[in-house]
């Protein structure tokens, strides 16, 4: 069974599709791990994020091994992975992992932007998880501040809306949902009822 999770930031994908892997005993990838990964790599490298030739390159000889979980999760890694990945070349280079990932033997569970659109079209179940722009602003703004970030929520809402709006408007693999994905607004659901409504939408869709 491979299951494709997709959304906007802080809709709550992520926290949604690492329960289903546990539900469900299945492999977890967070696609967006290697666009922040790609992007913290060519910050470090001082490469010019609209050079595509060096960021494929730098998505290419990612040592996936040696990413650093809390340096991908700023905001600053954030707002150069959504540059990143609007370069063709860059979602060209992290294609094959990804799509090795979804369809080993068993099955797997992805979550990203395009996983039900480009990465995984056959999957067999399609998650669209949403929630209101201001709600995601906050819950982000709260995570980063509990990390010890300073960030306003004024400039975390600012953020949350050009990253949406890059994510949606770029040529190549723009975040929408799939026509055949179930939606879930997550905008006042508690972690739980939205996990439990998502276990639900993958057992009915198992069963149809
Ligand atoms: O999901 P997360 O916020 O970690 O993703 C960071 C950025 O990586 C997104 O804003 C998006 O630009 C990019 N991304 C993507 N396709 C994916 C996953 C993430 O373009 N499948």
């Amino acid at each position: 069974m491979i299951i494709a999770v997709d959304g906007p930031l802080a809709s709550g994908k992520g926290t949604i599709a690492r329960a289903l892997a546990a539900h469900f005993d299945l492999p977890y990838l967070d696609t967006g791990s290697l666009y922040r990964a790609t992007g913290v790599a060519v910050l470090d490298a001082g490469i010019d994020p609209t050079d595509a030739a060096a960021c494929a390159r730098a998505a290419r000889t990612l040592d996936l091994t040696g990413i650093d979980e809390t340096r991908i999760r700023t905001a600053e890694a954030g707002a150069m992975a959504s540059r990143v990945a609007a370069l063709p070349a860059v979602r060209k280079a992290l294609y094959e992992l990804q799509r090795d990932f979804a369809t080993q033997p068993g099955g797997a569970i992805l979550d990203g932007r395009d996983i039900g659109t480009v990465i995984c079209p056959d999957a067999d179940v399609k998650l669209y998880i949403t929630a209101a722009t201001e709600t995601r602003a906050r819950r982000r703004w709260s995570e980063l501040a509990a990390r010890g970030e300073t960030i306003t929520y004024e400039d975390m809402l600012a953020q949350t809306r050009e990253r949406d709006l890059r994510d949606a408007e770029r040529a190549d693999a723009p975040m929408r949902p799939a026509e055949d994905a179930t939606l879930l607004d997550t905008s006042s659901l508690s972690i739980d009822a939205a996990v439990t409504d998502a276990v639900a939408i993958v057992e009915k869709r198992q069963k149809a």
